[in-house]
């Protein structure tokens, strides 16, 4: 699974400034807000930022 967190688009859900992107195979992605993002999602994402963070 792949995440980030993002500034760009709107959540999916709600139609609020995304936060957070789940990106998926052909260039898709799921966009969500800090309310609607998976645990999942959040926590991958905060995984990567904490990845490059440390590169
Ligand atoms: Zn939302």
């Amino acid at each position: 699974m792949n995440a980030v967190k993002t500034h760009v688009g709107r959540c999916d859900t709600c139609g609020k400034p995304a936060a957070y992107a789940q990106l998926l195979p052909n260039n898709r992605r799921f966009l969500y807000c800090d309310e609607h993002v998976p645990a999942l999602v959040k926590r991958e994402a905060d995984k990567r930022e904490a990845t490059e963070k440390t590169r």
